[in-house]
């Protein structure tokens, strides 16, 4: 891997170690959840790799084990939300016209009101 493990100027690696306060709602060993500051739906969760990673765009051969790890994780946390019946939607943004603003790789957990499609 060529980034650092954590970005110091990174607001998720901040929260990741615990220097920014955040709700935290699973924890394992590779990948945290917590809410998101700025909720768009009754539940909104955003589900990080522990690493700096920046992006989607930014993944590497061998990060296919974190990634696959995001995508479980988000799962457990819809369970746990109990969104399971009703459903959710996963939402990973990229780059500035996907509306990515944290270049920390994230996953968006939405779910609790009926999602419109297309996304704006
Ligand atoms: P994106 O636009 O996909 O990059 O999403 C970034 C998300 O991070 C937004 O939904 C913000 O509300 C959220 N966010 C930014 N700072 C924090 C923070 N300190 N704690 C929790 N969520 C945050
Ligand atoms: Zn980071």
């Amino acid at each position: 891997m060529t980034e650092e493990p954590n970005d110091p100027k990174c607001v998720f690696c901040r929260i990741a170690q615990g220097e920014l306060e955040s709700e935290r709602v699973l924890e394992q060993d590779d990948v945290l959840a917590f809410r998101d500051l700025n909720p768009q739906a009754p539940s909104h969760i955003l589900v990080i790799p522990r690493r700096h990673i920046p992006a989607v765009a930014k993944l590497q051969e061998g990060d296919g084990e974190v990634a696959g790890r995001l995508l479980l994780a988000a799962r457990e946390v819809a369970e746990a939300e109990g969104l399971e019946e009703g459903g959710y939607r996963l939402v990973v943004n990229q780059g500035r016209d996907g509306g990515q603003t944290v270049d920390h790789l994230h996953l968006h957990v939405l779910g609790g009101r009926p999602m419109r499609w297309p996304p704006g």
